[in-house]
């Protein structure tokens, strides 16, 4: 019997490699220019610590975890996002005594959805978390770099999404305000919606449902209802955003899955991408999480971003992960097995040279290798016979004009160069 990966997870080879790869190393390079070191957290914690991080009414908690006892039972989570075991982090480790600090991690995550095309059960995400600055210019700094990440991949047509979703003073006033406007239509929401209504009410406007769509498309939104604090970090956030020519959008009914956040969520779309899932990467303030962890009050701000997702949209708008030019490699065919301690010696010249090479592990007809070698993506082939391991000299041969070289490379080493 063949055996397959689990459902909603996935080998990653191939094209998807060179995607990644790119996604990965044109982020990376942004977040050295705005000094954000790395950070590598466990695949797996204690499940308290999503309970309490992500908050007991979302989705992710009640339904998308993998949780499971260990073997002296203690319940352990597959993380499903990454802040929480960053707060963690932060707070085990006392890093909050050098605030401010900007982290960056990339890493897989688990969630138990229905697996759709860029969303798996194990997913990949990159993300930042900037720690101890309350200050609005690290809220315009994080959303500025979180676009700058698409803008380098090659995205266009980005659209920034921005709200805020209040403070402990301000957003709970507004709950109320805002339950009492649905109360009379309570009946008539999804029955998701109707739980949200008494657990996590702002939960409400994610709702895919058209029937709750309506119900609160004219309900009164907190950008309306924020405290003056919170309208003053706002105005801030948004001036410094003008300032940067960043072009963005306030979206009043704009709220995000998590419980944690406070004042100020994004979200960067895709214009070109019509679907409702065009959200390519979000995140936003979480003022009070690393206190309510047990840690002292350090206001912070994250974001995350698909990379599976990402490339799944790189493909369907045709954006290119491709750098640079192709560069030339080498692939060496044995035409007798004798010759073989030879090539070896020949591979490793090249090697030591950084140019990439194979050699035919077995020895087959030459038209054959070579239409192998061109096949699989190699530029050169290099023939090894009888006269070259006598005299030395080994014929290259450049593969899309069949131009023709000699290497003395014994003699002279670095005519490679030359050649390729
Ligand atoms: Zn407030
Ligand atoms: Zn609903």
């Amino acid at each position: 019997m063949v055996i397959n990966c689990p459902r909603g997870t996935a080998d990653i080879f191939g094209d998807d490699i060179s995607y990644r790869d790119f996604i990965i190393e044109s982020a990376k390079k942004l977040f050295k220019l705005f000094n954000y070191s790395e950070i590598i957290t466990p695949a797996f914690e204690h499940t308290e610590v999503f309970n309490r991080g992500i908050g007991q009414s979302t989705d992710i908690v009640k339904k998308e975890m993998y949780t499971f006892p260990d073997k002296k039972g203690r319940s352990l989570t597959l993380r499903p996002e990454g802040t929480a075991p960053v707060v963690r982090a932060i707070i085990e480790h006392k890093l909050y005594s050098k605030v401010p600090i900007k982290l960056f991690y990339v890493e897989n995550m688990f969630r138990y959805e229905r697996p759709q095309k860029g969303r798996m059960r194990e997913f990949w995400q990159l993300g930042v978390e900037a720690a101890g600055v309350n200050s609005p210019l690290i809220d315009a700094e994080v959303i500025w770099l979180l676009a700058l990440i698409f803008e380098e991949l090659g995205f266009k047509n980005l659209k920034l999404l921005v709200n805020s979703v209040g403070c402990d003073d301000c957003r709970p006033p507004y709950i109320n305000v805002f339950k009492k406007y649905i109360e009379p239509q309570v009946e008539s929401l999804c029955p998701d919606c109707r739980e949200r209504y008494n657990t996590n009410p702002l939960r409400i406007f994610d709702c895919k449902v058209r029937s709750c769509g309506t119900i609160i498309e004219d309900s009164p939104k907190i950008y309306s209802h924020l405290c003056s604090g919170c309208t003053q970090h706002f105005k801030a956030v948004t001036s410094l955003l003008k300032s940067l020519n960043i072009s963005f959008a306030v979206k009043e009914d704009l709220v995000r899955g998590f419980d944690y956040y406070t004042r100020t969520i994004f979200e960067i779309i895709s214009e070109d991408l019509e679907s409702v899932q065009n959200a390519l990467g979000g995140g936003g303030r979480y003022d009070r999480l690393i206190e309510q962890f047990g840690g002292p009050p350090v206001p912070s701000i994250g974001f995350a971003v698909g990379i599976d997702r990402t490339i799944v949209l790189m493909k369907q708008l045709n954006i290119s992960c491709m750098q640079n030019e192709q560069e030339n490699n080498v692939f060496v065919i044995l035409l007798e097995q004798e010759f073989e301690g030879y090539g070896l010696e020949f591979l490793s010249y090249l090697r030591k040279h950084g140019i990439r090479c194979d050699i035919s592990f077995e020895i087959k007809k030459i038209a054959a290798q070579i239409k192998w070698a061109e096949k699989n993506g190699f530029t050169h082939t290099a023939i090894i016979g009888g006269d070259e391991a006598s005299s030395g000299i080994i014929t290259v041969k450049r593969l899309k004009d069949f131009k023709q070289s000699q290497l003395n490379w014994k003699k002279d080493p670095q005519e490679i160069n030359d050649i390729l």
